[in-house]
């Protein structure tokens, strides 16, 4: 009987192996025809400063068109874009998108305004990753200090011999540093100490019981004092609700992203917004 039952789990591994690869080809070669098509898009979610409730910049968050699937969310693609190496050529892609429409933003509102892009392990440890960077600031004119570079916690403790250096050449060409879902990653305010970044980016997933828990009201809390004593600009993602809002703002967060401002938009869409705030 155990041996029957053996062999069954072996045969369904197999098969689920076989699908699982099977499955991983074809959304590599759909991730190549998309790159090649332009079935990518990006969306834009504005970055609120918590005292005015004013659009002080916006984080690109890409977004797949797919023929048959509709939009398709990063979190549906990205991790296979990153196992391919695909990434690499999307998120060069993602990156000169976003400063371009940054820069032509900036001309129509005649004022400044931050664009954020998240930045994966694979793409940073890329040798031509500066120069690829350099040259999509100067093809679309976008200032370095209009860029903020968001890393991921858990990407940041994979290599940091090697990721160290990387990020103090990028602030070095005037680029900003986030680190991206903040708290979520173990690591020790030693290392955090050592990471040249001017921002945190606190994880939503402190802020979804919030007022409500006790425990995740002590934690926001203490990161956002954290932060601000080490003077590093503090954003909270996944803000909500009111409720939230005032508790954050309370514990003396300066900015937040989140639905209760306004989901990830379309670019036009968060043009017509972001036009409408500096008119109100
Ligand atoms: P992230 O960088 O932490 O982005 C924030 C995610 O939280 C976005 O999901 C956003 O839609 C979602 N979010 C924002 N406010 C709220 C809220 O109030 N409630 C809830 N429940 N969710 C909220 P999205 O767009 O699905 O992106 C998921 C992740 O995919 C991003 O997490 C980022 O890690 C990755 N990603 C997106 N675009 C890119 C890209 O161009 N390159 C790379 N390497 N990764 C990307
Ligand atoms: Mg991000
Ligand atoms: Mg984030
Ligand atoms: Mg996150």
């Amino acid at each position: 009987q155990a041996k029957d039952k053996g062999r069954n789990s072996f045969q369904f591994y197999t098969a689920d192996m076989n699908l699982a690869v099977e499955q991983r080809l074809t959304i590599e070669r759909e991730l190549r025809q998309a790159l090649r098509f332009g079935q990518f898009e990006l969306y834009y979610q504005p970055l609120i400063d918590l005292g005015t409730e004013k659009i002080v910049g916006a984080e690109a968050l890409v977004r797949w068109n797919h023929p048959v699937h509709g939009m398709v969310s990063p979190a549906d693609f990205i991790p296979a874009a990153e196992e391919s190496g695909l990434i690499v050529p999307l998120g060069k892609w993602v990156l000169k998108t976003a400063c371009y429409q940054a820069k032509g933003i900036q001309k129509a509102l005649a004022r400044d305004f931050k664009i954020s892009v998240n930045l994966s392990a694979r793409q940073l440890n890329e040798p031509d990753f500066i120069t690829t960077l350099e040259r999509c600031l100067r093809e679309t004119g976008l200032a370095a200090a209009s860029l903020e570079l968001e890393v991921t916690e858990s990407t940041l403790m994979v290599d940091a011999e090697n990721v160290i250096p990387r990020l103090e050449q990028l602030r070095q060409k005037g680029c900003s540093l986030a680190i991206d879902d903040f708290g979520t990653g173990y690591s020790s305010l030693s290392y955090l100490k050592r990471l040249p970044i001017n921002s945190l980016k606190v994880d939503r997933s402190f802020v979804k019981d919030l007022p409500e828990d006790e425990e995740d009201r002590a934690i926001t809390s203490l990161i956002v004092a954290m932060a601000n004593s080490l003077h590093y600009k503090v954003v909270v993602e996944g803000v909500e609700t009111k409720e939230q809002h005032e508790f954050l703002s309370g514990c003396g967060c300066h900015y937040g992203q989140g639905f209760l401002y306004s989901r990830p938009l379309p670019a036009d869409h968060f043009i017509a917004l972001l036009f409408a705030d500096d008119n109100d």
